[in-house]
C-alpha cells in the first residue's frame, strides 16, 4: 500500500468519524465550533461570557484581584494567546505594561492589534478624564487617552457587552441570533438591578471620598460621589509625607470620611489618614473576582455598594 492510499483511507476514517460524531452527539460539534475567547481582565471576560453563553470559551490573563496596570508574563498566557479566536482588551493603554508583548510574542496572527480578533473595548465605552494638555512623565502615570477604568458604570457596561455581542455575531453568524438574545437578557436584568442600586445610593448624592488610585471616575460620577483627592500623589506615584498631610488637612476641612482604596495597595497609608481623620477605609474592588462574593458583574455591584452604603451611614 502506499503512502498516499493509506493516508486518504485516514482522511476517510476521520471524515466517518465526524459524521457520526455530529450526528450521536450534537454537543461535540458544537464544541468544535466554540469561539475561544482570551481577554486581559475578568471583568471583560465575565461581558463575553454573559452574552456569548455556551458558544464561547472564555479565560481572562489578568485575576480579579491584581492590579491590572502590573500582571506579570507567564509562558501560560502565550499559549492561551496563541490558540485563541478573540482577543478583548480594556485599552487606553491599562494593559501596556504587560500585554503587548505577549501578544507580539504569542505568534497568534489574528489576534494582532487592528486585525479581525482583536477588540478594544474602550471604543464603545464613555471615557472620562480625557487630559487636555501633552502628557509628561512628570505627571505620574497619567493615561494619555483618557481613564482606563471605565467598566465601574453599569451603563458602560452595557455598552461593552453590546459591542461584544456584535463582534461575536460577526465572527460567528450562525450564532447572531443567540448573542442578540443573551445581550438583551443581560442588558434587561442590568436595568433591573441598576433600578435598584441607584435607589441605594440616592440618599448618599453629593457626598465626598478621597480615593487611592483614580479607579473610579465611572463609579463615583454614575452614583454621584464627589472625588476630592488621592492617596497617590500621581497615578501610580507611591504615596509620600507631604501629599499625606496635604490630604489629612483637606479632609479635615471638608469632612471627608471615606477613604476608598482598591485590594491591591498597602493599606498602611490610607489606615494612618484614617486614624488623623476619623474617617473608614473601605477596600473597594474594582474587578469581577477581587473577592470570592464578587462573582459576576451584578455581584460586584452589589458588593461595591453594600460596603458604600454602610461607610456612609456609619459616618454620617
Ligand atoms: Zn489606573
Amino acid at each position: 500500500m502506499t503512502q498516499r492510499s493509506s493516508s486518504l483511507r485516514f482522511a476517510g476514517l476521520i471524515c466517518a468519524l465526524a459524521f457520526v460524531l455530529g450526528v450521536v452527539s450534537p454537543v461535540l460539534a458544537r464544541a468544535a465550533s466554540k469561539l475561544k475567547v482570551v481577554t486581559s481582565t475578568t471583568d471583560l471576560a465575565e461581558f463575553a461570557a454573559q452574552v456569548g453563553g455556551d458558544r464561547v470559551e472564555v479565560e481572562s490573563i489578568a485575576r480579579g484581584y491584581q492590579d491590572p496596570h502590573f500582571v506579570e508574563a507567564k509562558p501560560s498566557f502565550l499559549l492561551k494567546l496563541r490558540r485563541a479566536d478573540l482577543l478583548i482588551t480594556v485599552g487606553l493603554q491599562l494593559e501596556i505594561g504587560w500585554l503587548p508583548p505577549l501578544i507580539t510574542q504569542c505568534g497568534n496572527r489574528n489576534i494582532q492589534a487592528g486585525a479581525k480578533g482583536y477588540l478594544d473595548t474602550s471604543q464603545f465605552a464613555e471615557i472620562l478624564e480625557i487630559p487636555a494638555g501633552i502628557v509628561t512623565r512628570a505627571m505620574g502615570d497619567v493615561h494619555p487617552f483618557g481613564n482606563p477604568h471605565y467598566w465601574l458604570d453599569p451603563e458602560n457596561g452595557r455598552r461593552i457587552a453590546r459591542g461584544i455581542a456584535t463582534k461575536l455575531a460577526e465572527m460567528q453568524p450562525q450564532d447572531s441570533a443567540y448573542f442578540e438574545e443573551r445581550f438583551q437578557a443581560f442588558s434587561k436584568r442590568l436595568d433591573e438591578a441598576q433600578k435598584a442600586w441607584d435607589a441605594e445610593m440616592k440618599p448618599f448624592r453629593g457626598r465626598k471620598v478621597v480615593t487611592y488610585h483614580r479607579s473610579w471616575p465611572n463609579l463615583t460620577k454614575r452614583f454621584g460621589l464627589e472625588v476630592v483627592g488621592e492617596i497617590e500623589p500621581r497615578p501610580g506615584i507611591p504615596p509620600g509625607p507631604r501629599h499625606t498631610v496635604e490630604i489629612i488637612q483637606m479632609m479635615k476641612r471638608d469632612n471627608v470620611k471615606v477613604i476608598l482604596v482598591e485590594p491591591y495597595f498597602d493599606l498602611k497609608t490610607p489606615n494612618a489618614i484614617a486614624r488623623e481623620t476619623g474617617a473608614q477605609v473601605v477596600v473597594l474592588l474594582p474587578s469581577v473576582g477581587g473577592e470570592k462574593e464578587a462573582t459576576d458583574y451584578f455581584k460586584l455591584f452589589d458588593y461595591d455598594i453594600a460596603l458604600l452604603t454602610r461607610a456612609f451611614q456609619a459616618t454620617q
